[in-house]
This record gives C-alpha cells, structure tokens and sequence, in this order.
C-alpha cells in the first residue's frame, strides 16, 4: 500500500523439492500442518472454549472471502464464521417477501434497532431502497447483531463493517454490542496491490447459473474453450454440482479497477484510518512480495503465476503458465502469493495475539 509498510512473513521453508498442489484440499491439510502445525493445535485448543472476533478491512477483491474460507477449512466451519455484511442485507432484504420472515425480522428489530431514523422508516428504506441510498449504521447493526445471535457462539470475520470513516468508531465497542464482552477483538488488515485487484475483475468469469468465480487467466477451470467468433478464450463452469455452462464477465469489468475506483479509494482510507488506532491488535497480511527477495521468502509453488492460452491450426487448445510479475503500489517489482501463504502467516499472528 502506498506509503504504509506492511511487514514481510517468511514462508519458504528448509526442505527442498517438497511442494503441494493448493487444488486438492488433502494437499492444503498436509500443507497448512507443515507450515503451521504448531500454531494451529494451539489455536484449535483455544477455540475450543474461546472466541474471537475479527474486522477484515481490505479493498474490494482482496481475497477476504477466500481466507475467511481457508481458515474455516483449517479450524472448522463450527468454529469460524465469515459474516459479509453485503450479502447479509441482500439475503434479509430478499428474505422479507415471506410476510412471516418480515414479522420475524420487525419484531427483532423492534427490540434491538435504536437510532436517529424511526424503524418504520429505517425499514421503509431498507425494503424501497435504491443501491445509493444508505442505510443507517445503526440498522445494519442490528441486523449483523441478529445474524450473529442466530450463528450461536463462533469466532467471526466480520467482512463489510465498518465500510465507512464514522463506523470506525463503532466497530470499537462492536463486541460489547453483539455481548461478546471478553472477547478479544483485532483488524484483520490486507495488503493487495491495486494492479492486482484489476487483473483480477478484469478476467473474472462468473458462471451465470451457479455464480460460481473464476479467472481467465488467474483461476481458469478446467474446460477452457475457444470462441472463434468473438476470437477469445472462455471457461465452461466445472462445478461439479452445476451443468456445463460458459462462464461470462459482468459488464463493466473489463474497466478493470477503474470500475470501482470510488469504492477502492474508500476502502484505502478505512485501512489508512484502522492502522492509526491503539489499542485494538492488528494483523497485517500481505499479498506481495518483492521479487527480488521472492526466492528467499517464499517457495515457488506459493506463488500466483499468470495463465496464457493458445489454441493452434487443429483447434487443440493448450495452456501454458509463465511467472506473473506486477508493479506494487509503491512501484516495486513484486510476485502476488497464492492464499494459503498468506493464510499460514494471517494464523501466525492469529497465535501471537491470541496465545502468547
Ligand atoms: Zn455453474
């Protein structure tokens, strides 16, 4: 990020020749316990009777669902939760039509919901609204706050909140809000350069059917495709519970990060703002690394190469992968990491604040 520095963590490990596939999710077991075995038996004991609560400040596609997931995997999706503020007012909102499920959702809210705007309006407009109209921070509060009553007692990564300069100040005393009075609490801060973020929506593929995400040239399938009208390479959806489908962009994204520029500025700000606070320990994850110190930091499988398609005169396609290097935001040469890398160091610091 520029002009924030976010410590470099040391993955490469001792052994030589050894590496894992990250695709087959025995591999990621086998390689999580080599990288992190200790941390994570420490960690899984903890869990066992305590819980935590995390903030993940990032910008957009930063990969805060991916870790989230990955460290569901490790730990157990019983024992962490990933709560996505974004998804939870859509998932409520389009939930409202079954006239019990919005009893439901008014009666708790009657109860829970405080605040400057009446709850009629406040409901009014969360079920009338257009994207741009803001909901009070107050009323998503009391939504996140019914999500988590509902989830019972998990760790949570709270992704989505705060999302702007005011709810800073709220996500301070959120735990005392949710009656998570003891547990300790930390901002979970990414690191991903911005010519990342924009590869990534750039070659983002979507499976129309079961919205399942992909890249083109980060993260293809396994059935890519050649359009010979369009002249351009596509991805049939491989999920296994999903029929063959071609994977399509959303429109828009081929303006890559300039799409989002407001959202990303914001998000810029909020990390900038969360580094500034005392009091509240921070984990600081980052997504790239120099190349120049790659190969003594991290191994080479940890790290994202970049995927080009070529089809020839018979129509057979092939791929071939070649090492993807980005300027950073501070305009270094750098490699991007895979996720479970970042995730080994995110579970490092996880056991520096949580155990030692
Ligand atoms: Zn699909």
């Amino acid at each position: 990020m520029k002009g924030v520095e976010f410590p470099i963590f040391k993955t490469k490990s001792e052994a030589t020749g050894q590496s894992y596939n990250f695709a087959d999710p025995s591999e990621r077991k086998k390689y999580f316990e080599a990288k992190a075995g200790k941390q994570i038996d420490d960690l899984k004991r903890y869990l066992r009777t305590n819980t935590f609560v995390a903030y993940l400040l990032g910008k957009k596609q930063a990969g805060k669902g991916t870790y989230t997931k990955l460290l569901a995997e490790v730990f157990g999706s019983d024992k962490i939760r990933h709560i996505s503020v974004g998804d939870l007012v859509r998932e409520t909102e389009s939930a409202q039509k079954d006239p019990a499920e919005r009893k439901r959702l008014t009666e708790y809210l009657s109860r829970n919901y405080r605040g400057f705007m009446s709850l009629d309006d406040a409901l009014n407009a969360f079920l009338n609204r257009d994207t741009k109209t803001l909901l009070p921070t107050e009323f998503i509060l009391a939504l996140v706050k019914r999500e988590i009553e509902n989830a019972g007692r998990v760790s949570l990564f709270i992704d989505g909140f705060p999302r702007n300069m005011d709810q800073i100040t709220y996500s301070l005393y959120f735990r005392e809000l949710i009656n998570y009075r003891n547990d300790p609490d930390m901002f979970v801060l990414i690191d991903v350069p911005e010519k990342v973020i924009d590869e990534r929506i750039k070659y983002r593929r979507i499976c129309p059917k079961c919205f399942t995400s992909r890249n083109l040239s980060l993260n293809p399938s396994s059935i890519v495709k050649y359009d010979y009208g369009l002249k351009e390479f596509y991805l049939m959806c491989d999920n296994p519970e999903c029929t063959p489908t071609r994977m399509v962009g959303k429109e828009g994204d081929e303006l890559g990060i300039e799409s989002i520029r407001n959202r990303i500025e914001m998000d810029d700000k909020l990390i900038r703002r969360a580094f500034e606070l005392h009091g509240v320990p921070k984990i600081m994850l980052r997504n790239s690394i120099p190349t120049e110190i790659a190969d003594e930091i991290t191994d080479p499988y940890e790290v994202t190469e970049d995927l080009e398609h070529s089809i020839d005169e018979n129509g057979r396609i092939s791929t071939r992968s070649k090492s993807w290097e980005i300027i950073d935001d501070n305009g270094i040469p750098s490699v991007s990491l895979m996720p479970p890398p970042v995730v080994i160091s995110c579970i490092h610091q996880l056991h520096e604040i949580l155990i030692t």
